[in-house]
């Protein structure tokens, strides 16, 4: 089939499409979390010494003793292989986006040649897939490149369902032999831990005597596009790229916004009612979905949980998402901007720290203690937010979201801080020292009347920060569709972790010197205030006084591509960040740097070389057959004695000439190696073969505007979009 006709067939299918297939759904009663070998479960299968033992295992992540592990693993066994499982894998989160696994059968035999089943406490607690191949950012030399993995304790194992069998699941940390971290889960761990620590020093010294572990929680809202298999599989680009690298703009777009929070479509419907059933069955606590603003893209927002579990949960919806819509006869995008001209997608990370003793401490109460409190985690998200605004710029970089950050539909590349009107006063005063703490220490003093009166307004919104307060928790709402949340919320972690640390330190030096707990409170915020203030902004985050105004008169910083970004994880301030913190050690930072670098630099090579092979083996071959056309056909009319504008056949020419000479410029730029290092590589990517990709794009699209609809060898835009 040519090309052409592939697009042909994709709109024959999809226009007769039979009815949607449907799924028995089960009520939430019978199918939630019943894949998960939870505590719950846990304790029907174990005795109480075990189960006691396994609890604080699991809410402390503390080493399980090897009898106990036997014990375990052999519930879990036992349990599993009731579901039909005959396989069980440790999952893991190497430094690519993936999910990794690697599957081992329960299965052994004897000395007779019997098949029995084996699965003990140290199968459970390590794994050792071969490893080697896992990017590594040359932490490991390949010739003695075992990693290997173990159980994460804190999040549940669970069962994978397909329709021939079922795996046992196991959550994993993946690490080197000299025990480095090789993954997204281990700096996230130990994040929290620092978190924990640095928490707990500041609520002591305020007072507080009982103390629950503090855990990092987030939500994370997905947004994705679905497009029809059909036409996907007519678009090589969607298929090895996630994107369009071609296509011009329907007439309709999302001008009308007549698609956010619209009717969702019955085939869509269907799709997320069965998507989310799965969910239910592996305790993802699906809670939220909608149209999102473009045609054809849409949300999924689970409830909240522990940051390390929401981690761990959003990886497997994103599987589960993309296999589900297979099903349905979809392909799911999760490509920050699949399509240019209208909205891209975000994750926006929904983040807040507490402790079932203390409560969240980033929602303002009713009591003044826990206003103290919150103020205090408050500031040290501001101080953080400035202080490391380009990690965070940092850790959302890849070449995807490039597309999306600073475009007038995401949050700009500068990172503020936004805390809404009434919060930004209270900060405003504490700084301009407008507190006056009366002689008693009197908490009212504080200005605190105001967030005591702190209504939660989902109106008090800002939609053009990268990084929001909103009411009980902040959103970084600057990172991609397409990724992992690890890296993000270790950045905020760690963040406030340093900041705590540095409150602490100041608080504990003002309560020496004999002063009263809102006292020093007042006093470490306004310093804070001072020196960190700048980073709070309510105003338009897309506008251009803004990104002048940042940048020259806040001394914000600006980095608006990945390449500006991503070398920040080797600046000084932010190694030491991570050193202090016991979160991520030199090498196993600058590990990372090499790894996202090159990942960066791969992904566009992959995009400019499927550019340049579309441009020269789809396109213009399509154009030239049409200007054949086009010539027979003036010949004919000619013979007739009339003629026809020949400007037309200009304009494609002028077009199809063009694109081949770019793409040719495009394969010699791709061709160079003579960079200095890796930064003068990515930024080559950035500029130089991006911009050719574009100009590429201009005349391909061009052309599609101009060449007959029926010779058109790409399904378009106004189909994928709109055809359901
Ligand atoms: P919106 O689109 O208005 O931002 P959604 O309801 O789509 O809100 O998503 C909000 C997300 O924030 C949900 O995942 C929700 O569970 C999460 N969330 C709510 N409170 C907290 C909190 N304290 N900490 C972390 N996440 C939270
Ligand atoms: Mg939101």
């Amino acid at each position: 089939m040519t090309a052409n006709e592939v697009r042909n067939v994709a709109i024959t299918e999809v226009l007769n499409r039979s009815g949607v297939e449907t799924a028995e759904i089960h009520p939430l009663s019978e199918t939630w979390a019943c894949d998960v070998f939870n505590l719950a479960k846990m304790e029907e299968a174990l005795s109480k010494n075990a189960f006691k033992a396994v609890k604080k295992t699991v809410q402390t992540g503390e080493p399980l003793d090897p009898a106990t592990a036997d014990i375990v693993a052999s519930a879990m066994k036992h349990w599993a292989m009731g579901k039909g499982a005959k396989f069980f894998s440790h999952v893991f989160y190497p430094l690519t986006n993936i999910t990794a696994e690697k599957h081992d059968g329960f299965i052994v035999t004897n000395a007779d040649g019997n098949a029995i089943t084996e699965f003990t406490g140290s199968l459970l607690i390590k794994g050792e897939p071969d490893g080697s191949s896992f990017p590594n950012g040359s932490l490991r030399m390949t010739n003695a490149a075992r990693g290997y993995t173990a159980w994460d304790p804190t999040s549940p194992a669970y069962i994978m369902q397909t329709a021939n069998g079922a795996t046992l699941m196991i959550p994993s940390v993946f690490m080197s032999w000299t025990g480095e971290a090789l993954d997204k889960k281990i700096p996230l761990l130990r994040s929290n831990a620092a978190m924990d620590k640095a928490a707990r020093r500041v609520l002591t010294l305020m007072g507080e005597t009982d103390i629950a572990p503090l855990n990092a929680s987030c939500g994370p809202e997905q947004e994705y596009f679905l497009v029809d298999q059909h036409f996907a599989a007519a678009r090589p680009d969607l298929l090895l790229a996630g994107r369009t690298l071609f296509g011009a703009a329907p007439a309709k777009g999302q001008e009308f916004d007549d698609h956010y929070f619209g009717a969702i479509p019955e085939r869509v419907q269907i799709f997320m009612q069965a998507f989310e059933d799965k969910l239910y069955r592996l305790g993802i606590p699906a809670k939220t979905h909608h149209n999102e603003v473009a045609p054809g893209q849409f949300e999924i927002a689970p409830y909240h949980e522990a940051a390390n579990v929401a981690a761990d949960h959003q990886q497997l919806l994103m599987t589960v998402m993309k296999a589900t819509a297979a099903e349905h006869g979809f392909l799911c995008l999760l490509h920050e901007k699949p399509f240019a001209g209208i909205n891209g997608s975000g994750k926006h990370v929904n983040w807040s720290v507490g402790n079932s003793t203390q409560g969240n401490l980033l929602d303002p109460g009713t009591s003044p203690e826990h206003n103290l409190n919150f103020l205090l985690f408050c500031g040290a998200v501001i101080r953080g937010v400035h202080k490391f605004g380009p990690l965070l710029r940092a850790v959302i970089a890849t070449a995807s979201n490039d597309h999306r950050l600073g475009a007038n539909e995401a949050p700009p590349a500068i990172l503020s801080v936004y805390l809404g009107d009434q919060l930004e006063a209270v900060f405003d005063d504490i700084k301009n020292g407008k507190v006056s703490v009366s002689s008693d220490g009197g908490v009212m003093d504080l200005g605190l009347s105001q967030i005591l009166n702190f209504k939660r307004d989902p109106g008090d919104r800002n939609r053009t920060s990268p990084f929001a307060f909103t009411g009980n928790r902040f959103e970084f709402r600057a990172v991609g569709s397409s990724q992992s949340v690890s890296g993000p919320l270790v950045a905020m972690n760690t963040m406030l972790a340093d900041s705590l640390g540095w409150i602490a330190d100041k608080l504990e030096a003002e309560l020496a010197a004999g002063n009263s707990k809102v006292k020093a409170v007042a006093t470490v915020l306004q310093e804070l205030m001072q020196l960190h203030g700048n980073a709070i902004f309510g105003g338009d985050g897309y506008s251009a006084e803004w990104h002048e105004a940042a940048v020259t008169e806040r001394g914000l910083r600006n980095l608006p591509t990945s390449a500006d970004a991503l070398p920040v994880f080797t600046e000084p301030e932010v190694v030491e960040l991570f050193e202090s913190t016991d979160v991520l050690s030199a090498v196993e930072l600058n590990a990372r740097y090499e790894v996202y670098a090159e990942q960066y630099i791969n992904s566009i090579a992959v995009e400019a070389k499927l550019v340049i092979d579309l441009a020269k083996t789809v396109i213009y071959p399509a154009a030239l057959k049409y200007v054949a056309d086009l010539a027979h056909t003036y010949t004919a009319v000619e013979a007739l004695g009339a003629s026809f504008d020949t400007g037309q056949v200009k304009v494609i020419t002028e077009n199809m000439n063009r694109l081949l000479e770019t793409v040719a410029e495009l394969a010699t730029e791709l061709d160079r190696h003579d960079f200095a290092d890796t930064k003068a590589h990515m930024a080559h990517s950035a500029t130089t073969i991006r911009a050719l990709m574009d100009q590429a794009r201009v005349h391909a699209d061009a052309l599609e505007c101009e060449v007959d609809d029926a010779a058109w060898p790409l399904p378009k835009y106004r189909e994928m979009l709109f055809i359901k």
